[in-house]
């Protein structure tokens, strides 16, 4: 039977210790022990549904942890405080001294930064490739490379890698697969396609309310307790926890998602087909024009649709931001940096969330001046919200 991702988040069954149907949040940092044993073997790692310590685990991360190693079909997860939280801490277990990571050149701006400008200060090199070309993937190989970094749909353009053909890379060479998943949850499940690792920004789309941030590693339960290890986890050590209250926040936000991401893809398509029918440069997974629309085909699960995130390009900065400014204006969306929201956001990657990324290396990558990034938003009726976008578009002369 097809792995069906928000069948397994319902199939999870827990109460509150009153019988509530959600469990209670866990309120405490710390936790005591009834023998001086026990507290002990804790430490050690050796008990089993023991708390130490709430920056090690608590009942309410591990609920939500639970939840997330469900969606993805991992043995276990680890939340976090925040995307970067999780993403570094992966990085920095995984990867030491003279290690090597090849890395997609499209990748959220933030963890193209730590890559390039963090990690070297330990010795950790990256080289950046076109994660689509799996020839030059497998070229930048080295003798020192661990890891294999990208996202399955990429920020911001769009790109999409082929996770089974880089399992087998991996594989292959003997190296990590990890993958972001953050722009495509539910839609892809890259430990169902072969990665080691599924990474996720939880304030995007599977919080979905624009009211916190967070992160989830998905992986086995081996590398979730190296992580957690109080000697030499990088969960542990680098403190990146995520609080109680989120946690539990988060969880019964996630019971929506399959709804959510299943409107923000239909609206996404929609949009998607009207933009490029005007003549307008679009892209989107779900258009047969989209270079990775046939491979998207064959990794998703189809009822999820090809998500909500789109770009198109309107030529120059100078119309980019009119152009959202107006839309703003007519309440279409927020003028904002984020995704995953009720409403639809735009921003212009060049000069905000890909500002890291030099500029002569954003147009190698095909990051150009006039690209909006929309995550579009739940709107019930996105013929109006298209007519009115539409409108906008006439009157800043980007289209007749
Ligand atoms: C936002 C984002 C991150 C970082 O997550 P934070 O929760 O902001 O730390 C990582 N990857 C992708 C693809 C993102 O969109």
């Amino acid at each position: 039977m097809a792995f069906k991702p928000a069948n397994s988040i319902q199939d999870l069954q827990y109460f509150g210790e009153f019988g509530g149907v959600n469990p209670s949040i866990s309120d405490s940092s710390t936790y005591t022990f009834i023998s001086a044993k026990t507290m002990f073997d804790t430490f050690e790692g050796n008990t089993d549904g023991c708390y130490l310590y709430s920056r090690h685990s608590s009942p309410s991360n591990l609920y939500l942890g639970e939840a997330l190693a469900a969606m993805e079909g991992t043995e276990t997860a680890n939340v976090y405080a925040s995307g970067m939280g999780a993403i570094t801490s992966v990085l920095l277990q995984n990867c030491g001294a003279g290690d090597h990571v090849v890395s997609s050149r499209t990748i959220y701006g933030g963890t193209y930064a730590f890559l390039k400008n963090f990690a070297p200060r330990f010795n950790i090199k990256s080289s950046f490739v076109d994660i689509t070309k799996l020839e030059v993937v497998e070229a930048a190989i080295t003798p020192n490379t661990k890891m294999i970094y990208c996202e399955c749909v990429s920020n911001p353009l769009l790109e999409v890698a082929d996770i089974k053909g880089l399992a087998q890379l991996a594989k292959k060479h003997n190296l990590q697969l990890v993958v972001d998943n953050t722009f495509s949850p539910l839609s892809i499940s890259p430990a169902k396609l072969g990665a080691d690792v599924v990474i996720h920004s939880l304030t995007k789309f599977i919080n979905g309310s624009s009211d916190t941030v967070g992160g989830v590693v998905c992986g086995t339960q081996d590398f979730i307790n190296e992580l957690k290890n109080v000697n030499d986890g990088a969960a542990m050590l680098l403190g990146s926890t995520m609080d109680s209250m989120r946690s539990a926040s988060v969880l019964k936000n996630l019971r929506t998602l399959h709804l959510r991401m299943q409107q923000h893809s239909k609206n996404g398509l929609y949009l998607a087909e009207k933009f490029e029918a005007n003549g307008l440069k679009t892209v989107y997974p779900g258009l047969a024009s989209h270079p990775a629309h046939e491979l998207f085909k064959t990794m998703m699960n189809t009822q999820y649709g090809f998500g909500g995130m789109l770009t198109i390009d309107v030529g120059s900065i100078a119309k980019a931001n009119a152009l959202m400014e107006l839309m703003q204006h007519k309440n279409l969306g927020y003028l904002a940096v984020s995704l995953g929201f009720y409403k639809t956001l735009f921003s212009a990657p060049g000069s905000s969330t890909s500002s890291e990324i030099p500029e002569d290396e954003q147009k190698a990558m095909g990051l150009s001046d006039g690209l909006i990034r929309f995550s579009i938003g739940l709107d019930a009726d996105i013929e109006r919200t298209y007519n009115m976008m539409h409108e906008c578009l006439v009157e800043l002369k980007i289209l007749e």
